[in-house]
C-alpha cells in the first residue's frame, strides 16, 4: 500500500471539501457545518475504497455535486447533505433508516428520493426509464430539492462524461438534453440548463462543437471590440445617472448557435447575436426596480436606435419560471443590432439560479429552504401523472411540451388572465378551464368572433368558449391540441371508451362464436384480420364493438371448420398475449451478441446486411450516428440529431450503441438537396447540368416550383457519403442565380 498516495489523497478530498463549505459559508444560510461535517465523514467512510471511472476517490463526486448545490444552485445545510450522502443507500450497505437516525427524517426522505430515481436507471426493461422519470417527477412534486440536487448529481456527471463508454456517453447525453435541460429551464436554472445542452452537444457532435470553439475564438477580437466601442456611451450615461451596475458580454453558447444554424439554415458568419450586453444593477429602492429597468431603457433609446419589433418586457410579465428582464435591440454605430438585456441584481440572481434564489429574497432575516411554494407547474405535471399514458415516447413528449412552450395570454369573458402555452388552440383552452368544458366544446367565440374549436389563439385574445351537451371527445381531436393537459385528457377519454368498445367486442364475438358453433385460433383470426383489415386482433375487436364492423356470413366462413369450445377464446388470446410480451424483451437477451461497449464499424458489406437505416432521418455514410436496436433485435441508424433518436435515447438509453462508418464509397444512398434561387430561362438546365453531366450523380427525383421570379427545388440524387453531398452543394452554390443549397431530410 502506498501511504504518499493515501496521504495526497486524503489532502485533497478535504481541501475539496472545504471548498465546498466556504461557498457555504458565503452563502446567507444558518450556518450548520456541524452537520455538514457529520454527514461528509460518514459519506467518506462509506465509499472507502471505491474509485470512480476516472481513477478518483468516489467521494469527491458528491463533494462536487454538494458544491454545485451549494455554489450554483443556492440550496443551504439539508440540501448540502443530502447531495453528500446522495449515492450512500445506493452504493453502499447503509440503509435510508441509518441515516435517519443520524441525520434525521427530512434529509433521509431526500436521499430516499434520490435512491428511488437512480434505482434501475440502467435496468433492461425497456420503459423502465419512462417508470423512473415519472418517479422523478412525483418525488420532485413532494420535495423540490430532490430534484434540484438530482440535477446537480447529472451536471457533474456530464462534466465528467468522458470517462465513460461512447455508448454510455450517447444515452446520457441523450437523456440530459431531453429530460435534464428541459427541466432545469423550467424552474429557472437558466446557467445550468445552458451548460447541460452545451455538454451533450459536445459529446454528440465532437466535430461541430470543435468547429463552433474554433469560429468563436477566431472572431473573439472582433466582438471585444464591439463590445468596448459599444459600451463606452452606456457606461459614461449610468455613471452620470448615478447608477450601481455591471457590465457583461454575453456570449451565445456553440449549442444555441448550432440550434440557431441549423433551424434557421445559416452559416456561422450569419449569425448575429452571438454578442449580448447584458446590464446588471444594483436598485437605489428594491421596490422601484421595475421603474429603474425603464428609466435606463430610456436612457439607452437616446444613445442608440431601438429595434421596434424586438422589445420583450418580462419585468411586468415574468416567464413561468419566473425569469425578468427587459431586452431591447440596439443599433450599434458599427451598424449591427445588438441585444441589451437590463435586469436588476435580484432578477439576475432568479436567471441563474431559478427557483433556488426565490429563498434568497424573502423577507425574514434567515430564509427557511421548507417554504418553498410548489409552483403552477408542479401542479400540471402531477395532473398528466394522475392520468398516465401508456406509451413511454408520448409521456416524454408530453412532459416536454410541458416545458419548453413559450406563453401567451388569454383573457376569459369576465376578464380573467390565463398564461397559455404559444401555439395553443380553443380547444387547449376550453381543457386547460375545466374538461368538461373540453369534452363538450364545439367551438368558440375569439373576440366575439365564432372559431372551430382548432383556432390557434393568439396574446391578447378573449376567448368565450361553446359547448353542447351532445358533443363528445373524438380520436381527431388529439391533432387539434398542443398542451400536454389537453392531449392526455382526451387520450385517457378515448382510452376508457376503447376499453369499453373492446369489452363489447369481445362480448359480441364470443356470442358470434357460439352461436354459429365456431371456435377460434390464431390462425383463422389472423385470416379474419387480414380479410377486414386489422393489424391485430384487438383492433378489430374494438371496431367490433363501436359497430364499424358486423359479424355475418364471411366472417362465418372465416371462422368455420373447427370444432368449438367457446371459453377457449379468452384463455388463447390472454396466453397469445403473454407471448407477444415475452417476444419483446426476447431481443434483450439477444443483445449480449452486440458488444455495447465498444462502437459497432459500419462497413460496407455490414451495411448491405445486417444493419437497418432510419427513414425518418435518412443517415449517409459521414454523418454523426449512432445504432439502436429495435424490438426484433435489428439495429436501425439513426442519425444523431435526429429527433426521433433523441427520444429514444431517452426513452431506451440502454439500446443504444454507439456507430462508427467505414465506407469505401462503394454503396449508394438516397438523398435530397433543395435550391432555391432567382428564376430565369434555363436555370433547371444549368442545375442539372452541374449534377449529371460535371458530377456525374444520378438523380431520382426532380421537383421545381417557380413563383414571383423565385424558384424553389427538391432534387433527390444518389450518393456515396457526405463528403459527395458537399461538393454538389458547393458546385451548385457557384451558379449565378442560386441563393442557396441544403440538404435535406427525407
Ligand atoms: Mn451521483
Amino acid at each position: 500500500m502506498n501511504t504518499d498516495k493515501e496521504h495526497a489523497e486524503e489532502k485533497m478530498i478535504n481541501e475539496a471539501f472545504q471548498g465546498m463549505l466556504n461557498t457555504y459559508l458565503a452563502s446567507k444560510h444558518r450556518k450548520k457545518v456541524d452537520i455538514i461535517t457529520r454527514a461528509f465523514n460518514f459519506a467518506k467512510h462509506a465509499h472507502k475504497g471505491v474509485r470512480r471511472n476516472s481513477g478518483e476517490p468516489y467521494i469527491l463526486h458528491p463533494i462536487a455535486v454538494a458544491r454545485v448545490v451549494s455554489e450554483e444552485i443556492g440550496l443551504g445545510s439539508t440540501s448540502i447533505c443530502a447531495a453528500l450522502l446522495h449515492d450512500v443507500v445506493e452504493d453502499t450497505e447503509y440503509t435510508v433508516e441509518d441515516i435517519a437516525n443520524l441525520f434525521g427524517p427530512k434529509i433521509a426522505q431526500i436521499v430516499d428520493g434520490l435512491t428511488k430515481i437512480s434505482g434501475g436507471i440502467f435496468g433492461d426493461k425497456a420503459s423502465a426509464q419512462t417508470e423512473n422519470f415519472k418517479k422523478l417527477l412525483l418525488t420532485m412534486s413532494e420535495d423540490i430539492r430532490v430534484i434540484l440536487i438530482k440535477i446537480a448529481d447529472r451536471l457533474h456527471n456530464m462534466r465528467t462524461l468522458e470517462h465513460m463508454a461512447p455508448n454510455k456517453q450517447y444515452k446520457i447525453a441523450g437523456e440530459t438534453l431531453y429530460i435534464y435541460a428541459p427541466i432545469a429551464y423550467r424552474l429557472g436554472l437558466n446557467k445550468i440548463k445552458m451548460e447541460l445542452e452545451n455538454l451533450s452537444f459536445k459529446y454528440e457532435h465532437p466535430e461541430e462543437y470543435a468547429g463552433i470553439e474554433k469560429k468563436l475564438a477566431m472572431t473573439q477580437a472582433e466582438r471585444e471590440k464591439l463590445f468596448a466601442d459599444f459600451t463606452a456611451p452606456i457606461k459614461a450615461r449610468l455613471d452620470e445617472m448615478g447608477v450601481k451596475y455591471t457590465l457583461l458580454g454575453r456570449i451565445k453558447s456553440p449549442y444555441s448557435i448550432w440550434r440557431k444554424m441549423q433551424a434557421k439554415q445559416l452559416a456561422f458568419d450569419e449569425i448575429f447575436d452571438i454578442l449580448a450586453v447584458r446590464i446588471i444593477f444594483e436598485p437605489k429602492n428594491p421596490k422601484e426596480e421595475a421603474n429603474e429597468c425603464f428609466n435606463i431603457y430610456i436612457a439607452l433609446s437616446h444613445l442608440y436606435r431601438t429595434h421596434p419589433d424586438r422589445f420583450r418586457d418580462w419585468v411586468n410579465q415574468p416567464k413561468t419560471n419566473g425569469y425578468q428582464a427587459l431586452h431591447v435591440t440596439l443599433m450599434s454605430n458599427h451598424g449591427e443590432w445588438v441585444e441589451v438585456q437590463i435586469r436588476s441584481q435580484r432578477m439576475n440572481d432568479i436567471a441563474e439560479q431559478g427557483v433556488a434564489a426565490h429563498w434568497k429574497y424573502k423577507e425574514s432575516g434567515y430564509v427557511e429552504e421548507d417554504e418553498v411554494d410548489l409552483n403552477k407547474w408542479l401542479l400540471t405535471i402531477k395532473e398528466i401523472l394522475d392520468d398516465p399514458q401508456p406509451d413511454a415516447m408520448d409521456f416524454l413528449d408530453a412532459i416536454k411540451l410541458n416545458l419548453y412552450s413559450s406563453e401567451i395570454f388569454v383573457f376569459t369573458p369576465k376578464g380573467d388572465i390565463k398564461t397559455m402555452p404559444q401555439g395553443c388552440t380553443a380547444l387547449d383552452f376550453a381543457f386547460s378551464i375545466h374538461s368538461v368544458l373540453g369534452t363538450h366544446c364545439i367551438g368558440a367565440k375569439v373576440n366575439h368572433k365564432l372559431v372551430p374549436m382548432s383556432h390557434v389563439l393568439e396574446s391578447g385574445d378573449q376567448v368565450e368558449v361553446l359547448t353542447s351537451k351532445t358533443q363528445n371527445v373524438k380520436p381527431e381531436w388529439l391533432s387539434m391540441v398542443t398542451t400536454a393537459k389537453a392531449k392526455s385528457k382526451i387520450q385517457g377519454i378515448l382510452r376508457r371508451e376503447e376499453r369499453a368498445a373492446h369489452k363489447e367486442g369481445e362480448r359480441l364475438m364470443t356470442e358470434f362464436v357460439e352461436r354459429e358453433n365456431l371456435t377460434l385460433d390464431v390462425h383463422n383470426t389472423a385470416r379474419l384480420c387480414r380479410m377486414l383489415g386489422f393489424s391485430e386482433y384487438e383492433q378489430l375487436l374494438i371496431a367490433i364493438g363501436r359497430g364499424s364492423v358486423t359479424l355475418g356470413d364471411a366472417e362465418r366462413s372465416v371462422l368455420k371448420g373447427h370444432s368449438s369450445s367457446s371459453n377457449i377464446l379468452g384463455r388463447l388470446f390472454r396466453s397469445n398475449k403473454k407471448e407477444a410480451v415475452d417476444d419483446l424483451h426476447l431481443p434483450i437477451g439477444h443483445l449480449q451478441k452486440i458488444d455495447k461497449k465498444r462502437p459497432l464499424i459500419l462497413t460496407d458489406e455490414a451495411l448491405q446486411g445486417s444493419y437497418h437505416m432510419a427513414d425518418c432521418c435518412h443517415p449517409i455514410p459521414g454523418d454523426d450516428v449512432l445504432g439502436f436496436i429495435d424490438d426484433d433485435g435489428q439495429i436501425v441508424i439513426h442519425q444523431r440529431k435526429c429527433p426521433m433518436a433523441t427520444k429514444l435515447k431517452a426513452a431506451y438509453g440502454n439500446r443504444i450503441v454507439a456507430a462508427q462508418w467505414s465506407t469505401h464509397k462503394l454503396l449508394h444512398f438516397s438523398v435530397s438537396i433543395n435550391i432555391k434561387g432567382i428564376d430565369g430561362v434555363g436555370v433547371v438546365n444549368q442545375i442539372t447540368n452541374v449534377i449529371s453531366r460535371e458530377l456525374n450523380v444520378n438523380m431520382e427525383r426532380i421537383l421545381i416550383e417557380a413563383y414571383d421570379g423565385i424558384f424553389d427545388g427538391t432534387i433527390r440524387l444518389r450518393v456515396h457519403d457526405v463528403d459527395d453531398i458537399k461538393v454538389i452543394c458547393d458546385n451548385l452554390k457557384r451558379l449565378n442565380n442560386i441563393r442557396s443549397v441544403i440538404r435535406i431530410d427525407g
